[in-house]
This record gives C-alpha cells, sequence and structure tokens, in this order.
C-alpha cells in the first residue's frame, strides 16, 4: 500500500492526501470490517456538488477515476476500514433480531462546513456478514428514486439523509428481471436506528447501549450532557423530532413506505427510502408499497406507528431511564405519551401555514379537518389543491361544489380575522405549499429513461425538485389516469 488510499484497479493514489473521511467510532460489536465487492467498470452518472463541497470534496476530484474508485467502493484507505453496522428491528411488527447492513458499507465519517459530523456510506456495494440470503447489490432505480425523493425532501426543507452520488457498476443484477446494477452514496447525520439500540438490547448488552447513547449524544444532542440524566434528555428530543418529522411528511403528502424500526433514526432524518411516494389524489388510507398488503404504513398511520417505534426504543434504554424497573415504565410512559400532543401541535403548525394562517384559533382544527374531508370525497390532488388555494384559483378544473364554496367562504372568513395582511399570508402560503414534488409517475419516468442509458429525464427532474415552491407548469401537474403509479416496490 502507497498511500491513505489504494484503488483496486491500478488506480495511482495521488491527489487524495486531503481525504476528509475519518474511521467511524464504533467497537467490533457494533460493526464489522467488510470489503466493498468489486467491479469491473463503474460509472458516475450523478453528483450532488453543492453538497460534495460542503462535505470538503472537490467536485472535480469525485469525477476523477480515484474519486469514482471512492463512490463505487474500489478504494481502500489505510486506517478506514469500510464497516457494516450491525442492528435488529421490527420489521411490519414482528422482532428480527438480526438485520444489519446487508448491502451497504459505511466508508467513514466526515465534518462537514457547519462543524457536524456526518456518515458516508454505500448502499448496494456488495455482500457483508449481515447480509443474509441477499446478493448485498442494489438495482438503479431503487438508487435514482432514493436519489430523487431524498433530494426532494431536502429542498422542501424536510430532514433527510442525502444522496451524493450514485454510481453504475456495469453489472446486470436479478430482479423480477434483469436490472443494471448500481451504488448511491447516502450522507446521514448518523446511522443510529432504534434497530441499532433494539440490537444490543434484545442481547442484553448494557455496555454497548451506553456507548450508543454517548454517540447519539455527540452527534444529536450535546446539550443532553448537561441534563441531569442525559439518557432521559435524548429520548425526550428523539420523541420531539421525530413528531416534526412526521408532520413535515404529513404537510407534504409523504408516504415513507416501509417505517420498521430498522427503518428510524434517531437523528429525525427520514431515513431508508424503498417503496415510499408522495400522494397525488389525497386519501388517509393511500398505500404505495406493494409488500404493505395490511396497510400498516399507510399515510395516515404514520403518526401512530412513529410512536409505536418510539415506545420500541424507549424499551430499549428503561434500565437508563431510572434503575427501578417501574419508575423507569412510568417515565417512559410520560415521555412517550406527549408524542402525539407534540405530533399534534406541530401537524397543525404546518398545516396553518399551508392555509396562509399566522395565528391559532380553536376553529382551525374543524376548518383544516373539513377541507381534508371535502378533498377526499371529491379526489382532489394533495399538492395541487394547497398551490390553487395559494394562487387563489379554482380547487377543481369543471365547477366546484357547493361543499367546497362553503368551505372556501369559511376559510376567507377566517382570514380575514388574521392580524397579518393578505400580502403575509399569501408570501406564507407561497412558501408553505409546493408546486413540484417527486411524482410517482414523474421518478418512474426518469427512471425509464436512465435504464435506457438517458439520464437527461433524471437531471431535468432533479433541478426541478431542488426549487420546489417555484411554479412550474410541466412538473406540477398531476398523473392523468394512465400515468398514475399504484404500487411501489422495494426492489431489494
Ligand atoms: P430495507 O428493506 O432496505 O430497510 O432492508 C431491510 C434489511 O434487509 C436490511 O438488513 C438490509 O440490509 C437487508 N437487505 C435488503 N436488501 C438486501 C440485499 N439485496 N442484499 C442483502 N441484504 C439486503
Ligand atoms: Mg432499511
Amino acid at each position: 500500500m502507497s498511500g491513505p488510499l489504494t484503488a483496486l484497479f491500478g488506480l495511482h493514489p495521488r491527489g487524495i492526501m486531503h481525504l476528509p473521511l475519518r474511521r467511524a467510532p464504533f467497537p467490533a460489536s457494533m460493526a464489522v470490517e467488510a470489503d466493498p465487492a468489486s467491479f469491473a467498470t463503474p460509472r458516475l452518472v450523478a453528483l450532488n456538488e453543492p453538497l460534495a463541497e460542503t462535505l470538503g470534496f472537490s467536485a472535480e476530484w469525485l469525477k476523477s477515476r480515484e474519486g469514482v474508485a471512492l463512490l463505487s467502493g474500489q478504494a481502500r484507505i489505510d486506517g478506514v476500514p469500510a464497516v457494516a453496522q450491525a442492528y435488529a428491528g421490527h420489521q411490519f411488527g414482528q422482532f428480527v433480531p438480526q438485520l444489519g447492513d446487508g448491502r451497504a458499507h459505511l466508508l467513514g465519517i466526515v465534518t462537514d462546513d457547519q462543524g457536524q459530523v456526518r456518515d458516508m456510506q454505500l448502499k448496494g456495494s456488495g455482500p457483508t456478514p449481515f447480509s443474509r440470503r441477499g446478493d448485498g447489490l442494489a438495482a438503479l432505480g431503487p438508487v435514482l428514486r432514493e436519489y430523487l425523493v431524498s433530494e426532494a425532501m431536502a429542498a422542501l426543507g424536510v430532514p433527510t439523509t442525502r444522496a451524493l452520488a450514485a454510481v453504475t457498476t456495469g453489472e446486470t443484477i436479478w430482479r423480477d428481471k434483469p436490472q443494471p446494477g448500481a451504488i448511491l452514496t447516502r450522507i446521514a447525520s448518523s446511522h443510529l436506528r432504534v434497530g441499532t439500540f433494539q440490537y444490543f438490547a434484545a442481547r442484553e448488552n448494557r455496555e454497548a447501549l451506553a456507548f450508543l447513547c454517548d454517540l447519539a449524544i455527540d452527534r444529536h444532542d450535546p446539550a443532553a450532557r448537561e441534563a441531569e440524566n442525559p439518557v432521559r434528555a435524548l429520548y425526550e428530543t428523539v420523541v420531539a423530532r421525530q413528531a416534526r418529522l412526521v408532520a413535515d411528511w404529513m404537510s407534504v403528502g409523504f408516504v415513507h413506505g416501509v417505517m420498521n424500526t430498522d427503518n428510524m433514526a434517531l437523528s429525525g432524518e427520514t431515513i431508508d427510502y424503498g417503496p415510499c411516494a408522495f400522494l397525488d389524489v389525497y386519501r388517509h388510507d393511500k398505500v404505495f408499497s406493494s409488500i404493505d398488503r395490511n396497510g400498516r404504513y399507510a399515510y395516515g398511520n404514520q403518526p401512530r406507528l412513529a410512536g409505536w417505534n418510539l415506545a420500541r426504543l424507549a424499551e430499549t434504554l428503561l434500565p437508563f431511564f431510572d434503575p427501578d424497573e417501574e419508575r423507569a415504565l412510568a417515565w417512559a410512559q410520560d415521555a412517550l405519551g406527549r408524542f402525539q400532543s407534540l405530533y399534534e401541535h406541530a401537524w397543525l403548525a404546518r398545516m396553518r401555514s399551508k392555509l396562509g394562517l399566522t395565528v391559532e384559533s380553536i376553529q382551525d382544527r374543524a376548518l383544516i379537518d373539513a377541507l381534508l374531508q371535502l378533498m377526499e370525497k371529491e379526489a382532489l390532488d394533495w399538492t395541487l389543491t394547497f398551490r390553487r388555494l395559494t394562487r387563489n384559483e379554482p380547487l377543481t378544473d369543471g365547477p366546484a361544489s357547493e361543499a367546497l364554496e362553503r368551505w372556501k367562504t369559511d376559510w376567507e372568513a377566517r382570514r380575514a380575522s388574521e392580524p397579518a395582511s393578505t400580502e403575509e399570508q399569501n408570501a406564507l402560503m407561497q412558501r408553505s405549499n409546493p408546486a413540484v414534488i417527486a411524482r410517482n409517475h414523474r421518478v418512474a419516468e426518469a427512471i425509464a429513461a436512465a435504464e435506457t442509458g438517458d439520464f437527461s429525464v433524471f437531471e431535468a427532474l432533479l433541478q426541478c425538485l431542488r426549487h420546489p415552491f417555484e411554479s412550474d407548469n410541466a412538473y406540477e401537474k398531476p398523473p392523468s389516469p394512465e400515468q398514475i403509479v399504484h404500487a411501489t416496490f422495494c426492489g431489494t
């Protein structure tokens, strides 16, 4: 080995002395060293240049052969081994004591320009000791879906992991049909999942749990360190962050699709974009994921299921809340009990903003519920309806129903009671109601073109998703009946 980075296929580690990657701080019980698979012809197909710069990477270097070697797992960096993290999880309510990174490699950590430590992880980079029967690979479609949707969420202001890059591996992988293999480079505030804690709780490994709490506090809640009981303080902020996150999802019509405990991060970032989707027509019980047969993770169930997951997290931390089991349980129930009201409060705040309302009134809940009921009854598009309200346009293409007209009159009366001026209300709506979301049919279209080697559709959509509050008629249009995507697939 001749330098800090040694690539596998004859690359020289020139010019990479300043690679900002460091070793992730896990003991061997938490993450096993694992090399990504070798791929003969990796090709960079997407690079998030602004994100790269914030992480201290030169975008130019990432595009070079050495950069692509790093982004495809073909580089070995002395002293910075890639690792696969251990975690467990409740999948659709069933506890699985060992899941882990079966197709992901944590390359290391970097400190961004805000001083925040971030994980850099490859997804689809080959088998690990946690792969079970899987091949460790990812298909191009799901990689581009995660890229588009996570970047869309970031632009909408929703906490999320980010997509740094996508490469194709040059190999064909087998799913329901042969597909191009690909790797996503994901940047996350951490990959500490509820399932990470469950893994060690199931093994009654107190020491590991204490380590994870310390790490979570370091990464996400340094202020908790000052609290009388730092783990209680950590848990409270995790609960508050999830409440805000799910309220964000609901307000932009996002359906995660697989809210298993292994897919919920303590950071409060949206993580593990699988069969996720944005609502077109509003239905509170809407499910897209082909694997969610009972609708467990339907749009309207997301707040309740987030609470359920947080209860599982509390179970792993009970001994830290209080050495006395009963007192620990009572405290946990109390802390968890606040989730519902935190969520309600966050959700109402977002919905008020969507309607241009700047102050609270006790009628608001009824006003919002009435609108949602009408939207559901009349099969109105979630995003377009709020955007039409923002533009003061008719809500339907044909004549509006009497009920909708009545609702609008009530809304106008409520707006008239506001201390904020009409201009202020309009501006609030403008920045609370996106015109452009990652609509399923657009994502599907971008993936289909990319699978034939044409990435221009993906690029055009991505550019548009970066400015969701700017009106763009072509991309804001809901799907025509034949364009509607009814089911999304995990692609695993
Ligand atoms: P996910 O559905 O992506 O949240 O993954 C659930 C679990 O399955 C995790 O432990 C993954 O690492 C594992 N997994 C998913 N796809 C694969 C694959 N193709 N090969 C190996 N493991 C996988
Ligand atoms: Mg997952």
